[in-house]
């Protein structure tokens, strides 16, 4: 294809094995195809190889040259690499240090050679480690050094120093012989000339600054600055864009200097965020320019100094004293450490390695010991520490004498029970608590005795809004002050109270009655009952309107939001003017839990977040209308910020309000794929739509230049970014991560529940399981159906129904769980045959928060110790995390009484998947997913029937989501606990998704409430699937929809590892290499070096400053044109 000089050549080799070679390769009718690696051109191309580096004659040199050349530029890189695979690299080495050893080297050979080394190099990883064996590096540098003034050579030296650059040690070397300054100065202003070899200066520049030491010279002998000037210079006089390339080149030199501090300083000291703001805005004007876009964003985030958090301390402004620790001690858990260092000068190194060692390190995480996976622990405590659970399974004993009464009066007796429901609850706290009995030295150190929880509660509403309605023109002005209720003087009996404030009605009950919505399940009198006895550390005394208001889902659906083109970039430049343009921004604290006395400026949003859940920490507005928010992180601890929940007021109206939460710890959110936050107006509420809706524009997620207070800067935050426009004027609104569900609702939504149901039908007790560590009671409730009669038979059946356990919520920030068990819960207790079956078969008991001191306080991961308590189902102490040591003595205790669950499943949240899938335990698919061999392994397949049924029922169920491995990792949840330590072998989690569905009916729409309670009712339908009582159920022609099949294993659901969404169209992460210009490789860059006459060689000229005659510089320009505009399709 390429003749490098000559029209023909002859060859005069004699051995027989090249003939094949020879002549396909040169004769015109021979077919390239013919040449693919079969045995006899391989012997070819060694003997081809050994020839060229012992060649001492030009015309043979070139001829074997020649024929590589051939062969390799036609077909895949599998030539280049079985070349390779040949020693190909080696002897061209070889070649090239023989030939330019001679005092005046021989160009003709040289140059192909060059090209070729250049080419092949390239795919050559360990190139750098051959050339310096072979005293190539040095040798070319000294080429270049010698070929300054001529630019093809020049070029093609600067391409085999481009690829050589890719070994540390030779990019060093390089550096170490002023391989940097010989290169710069090959990088002249704006010109037209010779741009193949300034692209060619450029890259091998950017090539040799993969090492730390080279950068540090580039930066000490401020090259960047130099690289500023001259990246300005093409900005400005390229105006035609024809040199679009060597304008990207230079951005990549930027990017790799500013991989280290020292270099970031010196980008930033010296204007580079300003003239790479300023080059960006005309890009973005210009299509053309585009691809310079990216690069110059990425520049520009990773360049932004950091900025440490605006707080004082890292430590979440709530504190909690745990009992045996002195309270000193809390800083054990400060996870961010007190150095300073900073070692991003490592990312120059790290970023050279390449990564193609990446070690699958999800199989590592599979458990593969079979003793592990198959055989039970022994019991983590006294088997005489069981009995005391008995007190658990009341339906075992309870002699159901109430069915002989009259139904009518047991009917009004249950509606009026409510008192003695709470009185119930309380007393069945103490007596029953193992907790107080196990921890008899635990001093109640927290300060809200039990006289203290009737503190009054509030809303925290403008008095412009409550104004709205006309009946509470008495309301008092300060809305904040107390009504009537702060006259309350025993927390027991405050809904008698309620009861006679009927005569002295508050605001808060005119409210109710002219405005409150018809809410199934919710009433907010029971809500503020409920609340003034939860115990929060703040000591809450108002409460979130949407909790005590209630929420009715919205009618209609809620699309997934669709993704603004570039919303991220256009976000990063607006954060990178803060920093260009000082004046304009307010940067005014707005709201500080920890400084009640901060006066807020009478024109900014007002910002609140002390009632159950909430948990900002802190507002500052940036802009008019932008405020940056800092969420507190989990008590006892400095991490875990990701759930959000706040009020928000005195907004104008129609304006959109970019709020930046600025230190979320994930790397990655559905944020970045169509979800929304919730909102909820009281305006609204008020109006008959008390609504949490999904809403927020300009939604993207991306990490961002905060660290963290006195941390290392290594530490980094992402911005939850959205805008939101307020219908209202002078409204209250409430902006959460999504729909909030307090610990107090619960304990409402159960009271309401249980005054729901016909005690004479269903058998419904709530008991308190233990006290968390805060004292906060932890319900357990059994629900099952009343026997039919007291007669020997009825009860008989009674006790020998399965058992089905149900836990949530062990995660605060996963509020979704509550949802899907307020699901499960209304059905249960419903009139529904299915539930009605289910009653029949099975006695369920539920634990719904299994971490009510976590969802009270507004942490998003852990318990009050600062504890994952999903991770403590191994040993859980039984005073650090008294739930979880109950819920497993609870289990284990069924176990011991013959009555092992049927079912065991704890409902979490997914916040970076769609859809609603399961997690199940099973041996064999453990060990198959980890190769180990399976033959022989029995397993009763049944762990797959609910998933499978769930498949079938539910339209935001995900099959192709579930596993069912054992990972070492989860090896303390309470998934694999249950099901390795108790033995239940349908133990599941569900993870419901945050956002929505992308596949079935539910495609592109996110999940509501009324979809997550749907998602609860199902499951409790997939549960019939599981019965063995199956004939009774089919008799019912309940479940003829379910298919029964127990008997198919397959392995085709396996896919849950992959990433969980394809990569965002933007990077949300910014220490990433310069993103690649397409279309602009070494290759075409080397072809194009080698069209052209050598006769031309000798008459050009150094790249000159000054601009060429017409023609030639048109002809330039013309190729040029054609190579950027491949790369910007
Ligand atoms: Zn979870």
């Amino acid at each position: 294809m390429f003749n490098y000089g000559r029209s023909t050549f002859t060859w005069n080799g004699t051995l027989k094995e090249l003939q094949g070679t020879y002549h396909s390769s040169v004769c015109k009718e021979g077919r390239r195809s013919s040449m693919a690696a079969s045995p006899n051109s391989s012997s070819g191309l060694e003997v081809l190889l050994s020839t060229l580096q012992n060649a001492g004659d030009v015309e043979s040199t070139l001829n074997i040259l020649n024929v590589l050349d051939e062969l390799l530029s036609a077909g895949t890189d599998r030539r280049i690499h079985y070349l390779i695979s040949k020693g190909g690299s080696e002897a061209l080495l070889k070649a090239l240090v023989n030939t330019a050893r001679c005092f005046s080297p021989n160009y003709t050979i040289l140059l192909p050679l060059l090209h070729l080394l250049a080419k092949v190099g390239h795919r050559d990883r360990r190139i750098g480690m051959k050339a310096e064996d072979a005293g190539g590096v040095v040798l070319t540098l000294n080429l270049l050094k010698q070929n300054l003034e001529n630019a093809k050579r020049a070029a093609a030296c600067l391409w085999v120093i481009q690829v050589f650059a890719s070994s540390v040690s030779t990019a060093n070397l390089i550096g170490e012989n002023c391989g940097i300054d010989v290169i710069f100065r090959l990088i002249p202003p704006y010109t037209t000339k010779n741009l193949h070899t300034i692209k060619a200066a450029i890259n091998a520049f950017g090539a040799v600054l993969c090492t730390k030491a080279n950068v540090c010279l580039v930066v000490s002998k401020g090259y960047i600055s130099g690289l500023l000037r001259l990246y300005e210079d093409w900005h400005c006089k390229d105006t035609h864009h024809v040199a679009i390339a060597i304008r990207h080149a230079l951005l990549r030199c930027l990017h790799k200097v500013t991989y280290s501090t020292a270099g970031r300083e010196a980008f930033f000291s010296l204007g580079g965020l300003r003239l790479i703001h300023q080059t960006t805005q005309a890009c973005l004007l210009n299509t053309a320019l585009s691809s310079l876009v990216e690069p110059s964003v990425q520049l520009m985030r990773k360049c932004l100094p950091k900025t440490q958090l605006p707080l004082t301390s890292n430590l979440s402004a709530y504190s909690f004293p745990i009992p045996g620790r002195p309270h000193s001690d809390l800083h054990v858990n400060v996870a961010f450490g007190d150095s300073c260092e900073d070692s991003d000068e490592e990312e120059a190194e790290k970023h050279q390695e390449t990564t193609t060692t990446e070690n699958n390190s999800y199989d590592d995480d599979l458990e593969t010991d079979s003793n592990k996976l198959r055989h039970r622990p022994e019991l983590d405590r006294p088997k005489e520490a069981l009995a005391q659970y008995n007190v658990f399974c009341p339906e075992l004993s309870h002699d159901f004498q109430e069915l002989d009464l009259g139904s009518e009066k047991e009917k009004s007796s249950a509606s009026s029970s409510s008192d003695e429901d709470d009185e119930e609850l309380c007393s069945s706290w103490s007596p029953h608590s193992p907790q107080i009995k196990e921890s008899g030295s635990f001093q109640r150190k927290y300060s809200k005795g039990a006289g203290q929880s009737d503190s009054p509660h509030d809303f925290h509403i403008s008095s412009t809004v409550l104004g709205t309605s006309p009946s509470v023109s008495a309301m008092p002005k300060d809305s904040r002050g107390n009504t009537s209720q702060q006259q309350n003087g025993n927390g027991h009996n405050d809904e008698q109270e309620a009861g006679d404030e009927s005569c002295n009605k508050t605001a808060i009950d005119r409210l109710l009655e002219r405005n409150a919505s018809v809410i199934p399940f919710h009433d907010p009198k029971l809500y503020s009952s409920a609340a003034s006895k939860t115990r929060s550390i703040p000591d809450f005394n108002i409460l979130g309107f949407p909790d005590f208001w209630g929420h009715l889902p919205p009618q209609g659906h809620e699309p997934m939001a669709p993704r603004k083109p570039n919303v991220q970039r256009q976000k990063v430049l607006e954060d990178v003017q803060r920093f260009l343009n000082k004046e304009d921004i307010v940067n005014k604290v707005v709201f500080d839990l920890e400084d009640c006395g901060l006066q807020c400026p009478s024109e900014s949003l007002k910002f609140f977040s002390k009632f159950e859940s909430g948990n900002l920490r802190k507002a500052v507005q940036v802009r008019k209308y932008e405020y940056d928010l800092i969420l507190n992180a989990d008590v006892n601890s400095s991490q875990n910020s990701q759930w959000f929940y706040f009020e928000v007021s005195n907004m104008e109206p129609c304006v959109p309000y970019r709020f930046n939460i600025i230190n979320c710890e994930k790397t990655n959110s559905q944020f970045n794929y169509g979800m929304q936050p919730v909102l909820y107006s009281v305006r609204e509420a008020l109006d008959g739509r008390p609504h949490w809706v999904r809403a927020g524009t300009e939604i993207c997620y991306y990490r961002n230049n905060f660290c963290p207070v006195r941390g290392r800067k290594m530490d980094t935050f992402y911005t939850m970014t959205f805008s939101i426009s307020f219908r209202h004027s002078d409204d209250v609104c409430y902006l959460a991560y999504h729909y909030p569900y307090s610990y107090s609702a619960l304990k409402a939504h159960l009271k309401v529940l249980q005054k729901s149901i016909d005690p004479a039908d269903i058998f419904f007790q709530q008991q308190t399981l233990c006290g968390s560590l805060a004292e906060n009671p932890c319900p357990l409730v059994t629900i099952t159906a009343c026997p039919a009669s007291r007669g020997w038979k009825d009860l008989h059946q009674l006790r020998n129904r399965s058992y089905i356990v149900l836990t949530g919520r062990v995660h605060p920030g996963e509020p979704n769980a509550s949802w899907v068990m307020k699901g499960t819960l209304e059905f249960l207790c419903s009139s529904d045959p299915v539930a009605q079956s289910l009653r029949e078969t099975y006695v369920f008991k539920i634990i719904p928060m299994l971490n009510p001191d976590g969802v009270i306080n507004g942490t998003n991961r852990c318990n009050l110790n600062s504890e994952d308590l999903n991770r403590q189902w191994c040993k859980p102490d039984p005073v650090l995390s008294p739930t979880i040591f109950h819920t497993k003595g609870f289990l284990y205790h069924l176990n011991s009484i013959g009555r092992t669950p049927l079912v065991y499943c704890d409902y979490h949240g997914h916040s970076r998947k769609k859809n609603v899938f399961l997690y199940g335990c099973s041996v064999k698919e453990t060990l198959w997913q980890s190769s180990v061999d399976t033959v022989g392994v029995k397993e009763d397949p049944g762990y797959r029937t609910i998933p499978k049924t769930l498949d079938r029922l539910a339209p935001a169920f995900s099959i192709n989501s579930c596993n069912y491995l054992v990972e070492k990792s989860r090896s303390a949840t309470a998934r694999v606990v249950v099901w390795r330590e108790i033995g239940v072998l349908r133990s599941y989690t569900m993870e419901s998704t945050f956002n929505g569905c992308d596949q079935g009916i539910c495609k592109g729409l996110q999940m509501g409430t009324r979809e997550l309670q749907e998602m609860g009712v199902k499951f409790c339908h997939s549960l019939l699937s599981v019965s063995k009582d199956v004939k009774n159920l089919y008799s019912r022609r309940l479940i003829n929809h379910i298919d029964l099949d127990h008997n198919t294993l397959d392995h085709t659901s396996n896919d849950c590892f992959e990433d969980d969404e394809p990569p965002c169209v933007e990077e949300i992460e910014y220490s990433k290499d310069c993103p690649a210009q397409k279309g602009a490789d070494l290759d075409s860059d080397v072809n194009n070096n080698m069209v052209g006459s050598d006769e031309d060689e000798a008459c050009e000229e150094e790249h000159q400053r000054n601009s060429l005659s017409p023609s030639h510089s048109s002809s330039t320009k013309s190729r040029l044109i054609t190579q950027t505009s491949i790369g910007t399709e």
